[in-house]
């Protein structure tokens, strides 16, 4: 938002692109979580081009992306993060989009020393170099501690108007926002993209590991994004909707899974993903009624309903918390 008003104000004619990569937080968790009700439901990037008067034009990238996130050259970050890459990656697709628009250079809102992997001082060069935008690509807010770009060049922008910002403090950028009078926006490092997340990397490696191969599809790293994960057996897991929102949500899949509700008690929807025989779904039913109303009854009953239709109920003695082993929770 800064660095698009920054180039913006020297009367430089600015359009934004966002990425949806299926990673992205916003737009997802907020929205279907109840007790994130409180939350603007928004997707952020619409919001700042609505407030900037932008053009926005919103890319779908979910099947190229997964060559990114499956071999990242420069590898992950603390999780299963590969920023590096995927920066290489946007600016690599903005270039494209840009020549077939007709624009002259890109922006970012990068700065120097902001995150430990992908925008130190030596790697900023590497996204530049590898996405092949090279001098055409423009950091408005740390532009006076980097090498002159085309833009700056050329006369396009003025590089005495650009800014020198460093470092993790967004101090610099929250005063920046207050003198340009942007008063409301998203929350700075607020995690945007579900990679970094130490638990849901745990998530997506535990996939990846039960299947014998790296690969995804968008529904399944959709589902990693909801729900409490168990593996009670390695060929089959189990995700338990937390609350209301996610039950809704989950519901979606029933059509796809095989999927537990309990029906004496009040309880949530439990979905079974993997191959499980008759002792594996008594068993999953036992955790459906663990997480149940009944946790503490003689007896639960569970229906099982199939994939392409038809149920059938069960009678089970709910699984005590100790024999939920923590092994079980992904
Ligand atoms: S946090 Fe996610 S979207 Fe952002 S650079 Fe890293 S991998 Fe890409």
């Amino acid at each position: 938002m800064l660095a698009a008003r920054v180039v913006m104000d020297q009367g430089v004619q600015v359009e934004g692109i966002n990425f949806y990569t299926g990673f992205c937080v916003e737009g997802h968790t907020h929205a279907i979580r109840k007790q994130d009700a409180d939350r603007p439901k928004r997707n952020n990037a619409l919001w700042v081009a609505e407030l900037l008067r932008i053009r926005l034009h919103i890319l779908d990238v979910v099947e190229e992306y997964k060559d990114v996130v499956l071999n990242p050259a420069h590898g992950y970050g603390a999780n299963l993060n590969p920023c590096l890459d995927c920066k290489v990656f946007m600016v690599r697709k903005a270039l494209q989009w840009m020549h077939g628009q007709g624009f002259d250079f890109i922006i970012t809102g990068e700065v120097i020393g902001q995150r430990p992997m992908s925008q130190r001082r030596e790697t900023l060069p590497v996204v530049a170099r590898e996405s092949g935008a090279e001098d055409r690509l423009l950091r408005p807010l740390c532009a006076r501690l980097l090498p002159e770009s085309l833009p700056e060049r050329e006369g396009w922008v003025d590089r005495n108007r650009l800014l020198d910002f460093n470092g993790r403090s967004r101090k610099p950028q929250m005063a920046l926002a207050a003198r340009l009078g942007i008063r409301d926006y998203a929350q700075p490092a607020g995690g945007c993209c579900f990679l970094t997340d130490r638990s849901y990397s745990a998530k997506l490696a535990d996939l990846w590991r039960s299947r014998g191969e790296r690969r995804y599809e968008l529904d399944d790293i959709m589902l990693l994004k909801v729900g409490r994960h168990l593996r009670p057996r390695p060929h089959f897991k189990l995700i338990v909707a937390r609350e209301e929102g996610e039950g809704r949500f989950l519901e979606g899949y029933r059509h796809q899974f095989t999927h537990l509700q309990t029906v004496s008690h009040g309880g949530p929807l439990v979905l079974v993903d993997g191959r499980c025989d008759a002792e594996d779904l008594r068993l999953a039913a036992r955790v459906a009624a663990r997480y149940s109303q009944g946790r503490d009854a003689e007896h639960v009953e569970v229906e099982v309903g199939r994939p392409g239709g038809g149920s059938y109920a069960l009678k089970v003695r709910p699984l005590a918390a100790e024999d939920v082993p923590p092994d079980w929770h992904i």
